[in-house]
């Protein structure tokens, strides 16, 4: 089925969240595609998994984002649903990185299309920690950048009793520490995850977003179907003094899930040669 413009213009999309990310997904998918963001009152996306671990995740990054989707598109009666979901673990290609991977999916039950936009980042904050003192706490907190990112406090790492999300402000962090701390001879303290508590997360979602947008609007060049999407590129750019092979992409190679149309697109970086610091032979 070919997708016009005008069949996404002014529609109404549910939008599959708790933690306010309408305030980055719902401007960008007005101004670039018309599309109106709605989002279902009191919906509890921690049903389906959190950060903290208090509950467990059950599918995998793209079920999990699928499944909230869904659950907003029904609970709006709309045929449009959007959601997006995070995770933090091992960078892909960086070693000993840790990467925030943002995965943003777009439903439309009336099309027939499920479309998917992504983003990658390294994080390099420090993630959790036991602290003693108060001071600790405030070293930590520097560490990770509060209030920009927010906390969560907690006796221990696995107990999950008198936990304090979305700590944001200096005196509540100072005053939490110091009632768990009577009690306690030591506090867990954790980055808070959700994306309305950080501001790194927020923007890798909008990123998403915006990736997300343009896979939307690519149309498919054989069944003109929206959500032409990258796959894996092909490396290979030659060097620009040897001439032999990189690892660098010397095609990207796009996909339609629709009619599974392929097309290599040469040179993606637009550049014909790779920089002999990534020439295995020209700099091993
Ligand atoms: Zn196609
Ligand atoms: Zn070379």
């Amino acid at each position: 089925m070919e997708t016009k413009s005008n069949e996404l213009k002014n529609r109404i999309a549910a939008l599959g969240t708790m933690h306010q990310k309408q305030k980055v997904i719902a401007p960008l998918f007005k101004k670039k595609l018309g599309i109106v963001v709605k989002v279902p009152d009191d919906f509890d996306t921690d049903k389906f998994g959190t950060f903290t671990m208090d509950k467990k995740r059950t599918g995998s990054q793209k079920e999990t984002a699928i499944i909230k989707a869904k659950a907003a598109m029904e609970s709006l009666d709309l045929d449009i649903g959007i959601a997006s979901e995070g995770s933090f673990g091992p960078h892909p290609s960086v070693p000993f990185g840790i990467a925030n991977v943002e995965l943003v999916v777009f439903i439309d039950k009336k099309l027939d299309l499920e479309i998917y936009g992504g983003y990658i980042e390294i994080v390099n904050f420090a993630h959790n920690t036991i602290a003693y003192t108060i001071d600790e706490v405030l070293i930590f907190a520097q560490k990770i950048d509060f209030p920009k990112h927010g906390i969560v406090m907690r006796r221990s790492d696995k107990d999950y009793g008198d936990m304090v999300k979305g700590i944001v402000s200096k005196d509540e962090l100072i005053e939490t520490a110091t009632r768990l701390l009577k009690t306690n001879k030591s506090v867990w303290l954790e980055t808070d995850f959700r994306a309305h508590v950080n501001q790194s997360r927020m923007r890798n979602i909008e990123l998403a977003t915006i990736d997300l947008i343009e896979n939307i609007k690519r149309l498919c060049p054989s069944c003109h179907s929206s959500g032409f999407h990258k796959i894996s590129p092909k490396p290979g750019l030659p060097c620009e003094q040897c001439g032999r092979p990189t690892d660098i992409p010397l095609y990207d190679v796009y996909e339609c899930d629709k009619c599974s149309f392929k097309k290599d697109i040469i040179f993606p970086n637009q550049k014909e040669s790779a920089y002999a610091g990534y020439c295995d032979y020209c700099n091993p």
